[in-house]
Parts: structure tokens; C-alpha cells; sequence
């Protein structure tokens, strides 16, 4: 760096460039974007493109596969991802296949029949609400095996507690909304990749469909990633601890925490990430009704939707048409870097409106 540079990337407000040089044109090349993605991509261990939001990366993934492509998905992926694939399956333009990423045979005996289409894998692990953790490792070397491209969306793990380019993915998606950004003030999504030809036909994706980033939202994220260690190692021992004494809480009927010896996945999450996250799913035994009466008693907790930022977030994700899958009275809670005593004192207090 040069002596007198400033310490932060400053935000470029620019839609156009002088003629001559590298940059021409905002859709197409922006500074502050261009550190957000260094930063990312040193520590997904690849090349990052920032996108106007995490939708915007994943849509831009799915439309360089070719027409006709069979996509293999989680059934309990995140809801956008099911509504994109249910769409473009309803217009001929893809196949999907649902699978339980929790049964590895499964999902490689669905990526056999999808193997001849140039299809994709799409993964989550842990899954958006229910916390499954997919064998990473297996799954995508078997895919591999059929021919299939790999891509993991890292949005709830984050690259401190997994990097799937490392196991072999061949794209990483996060919605940068949530933990990378982490304040819950932003909209941003990224993709990351190791091939110089993915990397080129996503860049070609971002530019034509136009869903690029903003520069003042790259430059919040780069400021929130300074932090993201940090918070995510206070958050995470906060979710632990919370999932340990919620167990215990005789409103509850089960919690889910990739931490808890009671997971199904518990000891592929030991095996397979540095920790196990900042989210736990839990149901009232009071079914739907007392799910909601513990959304509206929660005062420290905000009741709201969305994941990731410092302050803990819950809510009853049956509400959604699109998670009538889910069992009646399941919570999902984003846990943030409050106190954990005044956080178990608010459920505490909530769970008793519920119980
Ligand atoms: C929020 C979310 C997305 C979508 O990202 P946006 O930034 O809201 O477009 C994708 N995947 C997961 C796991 C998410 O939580």
C-alpha cells in the first residue's frame, strides 16, 4: 500500500469511466466491489464476483447450465431457491429433482439420472430452517462421478466453518445479507469459483442480467467481514448454549442444533465444519398457535424474518405457503451476539406465553 492511501477501500459512485483504460462502464467494473471480492474470495479460497443479492448470484449460476439441465436440490432448500427451480421447471426450461441431502445415497442415485443432461447439484449444509447436514465430501465426488456441476451455498456455515471449493465444489454462493454482512442493513449476494471459464461465464451472467451489487453495499460488507470472526465465535457459543437449555424447557418438543449429540448429523458436522453455526430450529409442543405466542411475547428477540445479523432473530416459518412442508410450531432462531443470559431470560419469558 502506498504511504498517505487511505485505510478503506473508498465507495466509487460512478456509472461510467475516462476512455483508455481498464474500467468503461459501472455495470461492468467498480473498485469498491473489486476489494469486497478479494476479501471473500481469500477466504472461500477462489476467484468472488459480488451480485445485488444472494437471488441474484444463484439465479446467475443457474441460467449457465444448458436447456434442459436436470437440477438436483435439496427439498428443504432455502424457499427462494425452491420457488427459482419450480419456476423454470414450470417453463421447460430445467428438471429438478428434490432430495433429502441428509441421505447421501439418495442424492447420488438422483444425480445418476441427471448426470447425462450436464445437470447440477445444488447444496446446502446445514439446510435453511431444518439444520440437515449433507456429507460434502461424498456427495459432491459422487456427482462428480456422473458429471454433474457442484455448487454449495455457504450462506449458514460461512468459509470459517467450511470451505466447499476446498472438498471439491465447483461454486460457492452466500447471500452476504446475512452472516458476512452481518447487521442486517444490506441486500448482496457473491459467487466464487476456482475455473477461469465459470468465472467468466458468471461475470457474463452478472452484466447482461444486470444484477449487479452496489458499491456502498460491497463497501458495508467488507466492513462487516472485518468483523465476522468475532461475531460469528460469540454468536455461535451463544446458539450452543441456548440449544443446550432449551432441551431442557418443557414447551419444547425438540430443538434441532448441529451441536447437539441428538442430531442426526452431529458427527458429520464434527467431521466436516470448524463449528456448528449460529442457528437452531426448534418445535413448541403448543404446535402453531404457540409458536406465534412466543413471536409476539420475544422483546429482546426480534421478531422478523431473514438470519445473520447481530441481533438474534426468530420466527414460525410455516407462516410461508412455500415451508408448508415444515411441521406445525417450528421456530427458527438467528442467534446474535447479545448477552447469553438476557437472550435465555427473553425465551425463557417467551416460551412461558407459549407453554
Ligand atoms: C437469504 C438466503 C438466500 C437468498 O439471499 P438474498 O440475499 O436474500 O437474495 C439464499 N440462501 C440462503 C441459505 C439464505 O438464507
Amino acid at each position: 500500500m502506498a504511504p498517505g492511501a487511505p485505510v478503506n477501500e473508498p465507495v466509487v459512485l460512478t456509472s461510467t469511466y475516462h476512455a483508455g483504460g481498464d474500467a468503461t462502464y459501472g455495470r461492468d467494473a467498480n473498485a469498491t466491489w473489486e476489494a469486497f471480492e478479494a476479501a471473500l474470495g481469500a477466504l472461500e479460497g477462489g476467484s468472488a464476483l459480488a451480485f445485488a443479492s444472494g437471488m441474484g448470484a444463484i439465479a446467475s449460476v443457474v441460467e449457465t447450465l444448458p436447456v434442459g439441465a436436470c437440477v438436483v436440490a435439496p427439498v428443504d432448500a432455502y424457499q427462494g431457491v425452491r420457488l427459482l427451480l419450480g419456476d423454470l421447471a414450470a417453463f421447460g426450461r430445467l428438471a429438478v429433482r428434490s432430495v433429502d441431502v441428509a441421505d447421501t445415497d439418495a442424492v447420488l442415485v438422483a444425480c445418476a439420472d441427471a448426470g447425462a443432461s450436464s445437470g447440477l447439484l445444488w447444496l446446502e449444509s446445514p439446510t435453511n430452517p431444518m439444520l440437515a447436514i449433507a456429507d460434502l465430501p461424498a456427495l459432491i465426488a459422487g456427482a462428480h462421478r456422473h458429471g454433474l456441476l457442484v455448487a454449495v451455498d455457504n450462506t449458514m456455515a460461512t468459509p470459517l466453518l467450511q470451505r466447499p471449493l476446498d472438498l471439491g465444489a465447483d461454486v460457492v454462493v452466500h447471500s452476504v445479507t446475512k452472516l458476512l454482512a452481518g447487521h442486517s442493513d444490506l441486500v448482496l449476494g457473491a459467487a466464487v469459483v476456482r475455473d477461469p471459464a465459470l468465472l467468466t461465464a458468471l461475470t457474463r451472467q452478472r452484466s447482461l442480467h444486470g444484477a449487479v451489487p452496489g458499491p456502498l453495499e460491497t463497501f458495508l460488507a467488507l466492513r462487516g467481514l472485518r468483523t465476522l470472526a468475532v461475531r460469528l465465535e460469540r454468536a455461535q457459543g451463544n446458539a450452543g448454549e441456548l440449544a443446550r437449555r432449551l432441551v431442557s424447557d418443557a414447551a419444547v418438543a425438540w430443538v434441532r442444533y448441529p451441536g447437539l449429540e441428538s442430531h442426526p448429523g452431529h458427527s458429520l458436522a464434527l467431521r466436516q465444519m470448524r463449528g456448528f453455526g449460529t442457528m437452531i430450529a426448534f418445535q413448541m409442543r403448543g404446535g402453531g398457535p404457540a409458536a406465534d405466542a412466543v413471536c409476539d411475547a420475544v422483546r429482546l428477540i426480534v421478531h422478523g424474518t431473514s438470519l445473520g445479523g447481530v441481533e438474534s432473530l426468530i420466527e414460525h416459518r410455516s407462516r410461508y405457503p412455500a415451508e408448508a412442508h415444515l411441521p406445525p410450531g417450528v421456530l427458527r432462531l438467528s442467534v446474535g451476539i447479545e448477552h447469553v443470559d438476557d437472550l435465555w431470560a427473553d425465551l425463557q419469558q417467551a416460551l412461558a406465553a407459549g407453554g
